[in-house]
């Protein structure tokens, strides 16, 4: 069997930066469940997986476009510290936050703090990176006609239980 579009796929991925240093991994844990054609995961990657069978590994370098997008300097934004949660503890540069936005809530990092403001950028953390994938195809089946309406994979510790 072939990925394609409404296949359910499980892949284990590695992503590191242009640096070679590991961003994220799903070695030693379970592998990523993704729906193919559904948009959950970055559109290069997708492509890339396209027509792969279980047993495949394929190595893919995305392009910033390609994968978490450019950044956006209109998204980094002095805000009161008062409209920004962490969680009871102290805003400091480095902080990971949650601040409310005319789209509700949103993660952002703290880039910096001067008197009753912070500095946040709304940047997806990857965003402007280039993005090097080692992925191996570990399972694909057809979705189910629940899955394909919902746009996601159900399975182990989804949001049904
Ligand atoms: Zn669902």
């Amino acid at each position: 069997m072939q990925i394609t579009d409404q296949k359910a796929v499980t892949i284990h991925y590695t992503l590191k930066d242009g640096e070679g240093t590991v961003v994220d991994t799903s070695r030693g844990r379970e592998p990523l469940s993704y729906l193919h054609g559904g948009g959950n995961i970055v559109p290069g990657l997708e492509k890339a997986l396209g027509g792969k069978e279980v047993g495949d590994t394929i190595q893919v370098t995305l392009a910033p476009e390609e994968g978490y997008g450019v950044r956006d300097e209109g998204n980094v934004r002095n805000v009161p510290l008062r409209k920004i949660s962490v969680d009871g503890k102290k805003v400091t540069a480095g902080s990971t936050c949650q601040i409310r936005t005319a789209d509700g809530a949103q993660m952002a990092l703290v880039t910096a703090v001067k008197g009753d403001y912070a500095t946040v950028d709304l940047n997806h953390p990857l965003a402007g990176m280039r993005l090097d994938f080692e992925v191996e195809v570990m399972s694909i089946r057809d979705a189910t006609p629940e899955e394909l309406t919902h746009g996601h994979v159900h399975g182990p510790g989804d949001h049904h239980g």
